[in-house]
């Protein structure tokens, strides 16, 4: 049986992935979205987005695929090409591009760049974009199809796909329910104007109270994150910027030079897991399916690798359940592989006592000088893709 009909319900970064994706395979698709945008207009606009994702080369060839990159890279974009973890240097975990003989490690950009650059595709494949009013009240799945309802509204189709996001109200129609928790901690993104030359490397360092991390963006600016409880980080972002410029300096000891801040913004922390990716006619993707601790910055990517999962499971299938179930298979265990990697490092760093800090500092050194396993780590970092 072979799948006509999309329906996506969310078309953030992973379900507009979705969607151009499945229109090239010649499927009719909808996609069903709460805030409609303009891509043009968000694409021309010089307002900076405080939301960055560094996507990895795995991705990168994904956006290419779809058309989304010479969008990009007229846009606000950067490469980096090395990437650091330390808690103590000189102790620390260094990746440079160069020893894999690649350009680069990956890029950051903003998320609403990276959606606005997908969804300037939709014409070319015919995408239609829905945003009915309310919230959708029932979903149907039969044999024969799936039905999403409205109050005004309804929409039929073979396949409905919920990439809406870690509150995903389709998950939450179709009874499909999650296990995780609310971490202690939230993390503040930083977005900085910063007077020094392009930055091409960025670092993490694990402190007792929380990791800090720096994200170069397109000159002049950068991105920082700051870990830690969420009243602190909450009255942090009260202040105005020159009181905040001078708690970040006191906190971030290795900045590349003197900035001025632009804007922050707490996020609260969850590391959820949908109990399952697929029911009758139905599949998650993206956050919608987990949500993983930012950590290492890996969310988006997994979800792009759900995309890429599901699309090709669903390429010429004879059996709609067949593919769904080869799509869970598939993606399921690795995202909940990289979910208990990112705690390992979460909860293995968040304590100061000095034996376990030794052994952490000895850890990374080991990591750096371990040649073929590092590069091994390197390449999964990069998406698997050099
Ligand atoms: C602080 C922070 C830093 C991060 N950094 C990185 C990083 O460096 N690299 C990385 O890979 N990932 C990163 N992530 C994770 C990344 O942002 C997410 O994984 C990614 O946004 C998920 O994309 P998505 O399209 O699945 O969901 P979302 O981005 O949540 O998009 C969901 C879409 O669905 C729409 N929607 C929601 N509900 C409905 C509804 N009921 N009906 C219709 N539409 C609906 C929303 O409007 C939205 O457009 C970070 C996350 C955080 C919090």
């Amino acid at each position: 049986m072979s799948v006509k009909q999309v329906l996506i319900v969310g078309g953030g970064m992973v379900g507009a992935a979705c969607a151009i994706k499945l229109a090239k395979q010649g499927m009719q698709v909808c996609v069903i979205e709460q805030q409609v945008i303009d891509p043009q207009a968000v694409l021309q606009s010089d307002q900076v987005d405080i939301r960055v994702s560094a996507i990895n080369r795995f991705s990168e060839q994904l956006l290419d695929e779809l058309g989304a990159m010479p969008a990009l890279r007229q846009n606000r974009i950067a490469q980096y090409t090395q990437l650091e973890a330390y808690e103590d240097k000189p102790e620390q975990l260094l990746f440079d591009s160069q020893e894999l003989g690649a350009s680069h490690l990956g890029h950051l950009v903003e998320n609403k760049l990276i959606q606005a650059a997908l969804w300037a595709q939709f014409e070319k494949y015919d995408i239609k974009v829905c945003s009915p009013e309310g919230q959708a009240q029932q979903l149907l799945q039969t044999p024969q199809g799936a039905t999403l309802i409205y109050e005004h509204e309804q929409f039929e189709c073979d396949l409905i796909i919920a990439a809406d996001g870690g509150r995903s109200r389709i998950r939450q129609l179709a009874g499909i329910g999650v296990t995780g928790w609310q971490y202690q901690q939230h993390c503040m993104g930083i977005l900085i104007k910063l007077d020094a030359p392009q930055q091409t490397k960025t670092w993490q360092q694990f402190k007792p109270t929380g990791p800090i991390a720096f994200l170069p963006m397109q000159y002049p600016y950068a991105n920082l994150i700051w870990y830690d409880e969420g009243s602190k980080l909450k009255a942090l972002q009260q202040l105005d910027g020159a009181t905040l410029k001078q708690r970040i300096q006191e906190h971030f000891f290795e900045l590349p030079g003197d900035f001025e801040v632009v804007t922050a913004a707490v996020f609260p922390l969850a590391r959820q897991h949908a109990n399952t990716y697929v029911s009758k006619r139905l599949a998650l993707v993206g956050d919608a399916a987990h949500t993983i601790n930012p950590l290492a910055g890996q969310g988006v990517n997994l979800g792009f690798k759900d995309v890429v999962a599901l699309t090709h499971a669903l390429e010429g299938c004879e059996s709609l359940d067949d593919a769904l179930n080869r799509y869970q298979r598939q993606r399921r265990g690795e995202n909940l592989l990289m979910m208990s990697m990112m705690d390992a490092c979460y909860f293995g760093f968040s304590n100061s006592l000095s034996p376990l800090k030794r052994l952490r500092n000895l850890a990374l050194s080991a990591a750096n000088k371990s040649g073929p396993i590092k590069r091994q780590v390197l390449k999964h970092a990069m998406g698997g893709v050099t």
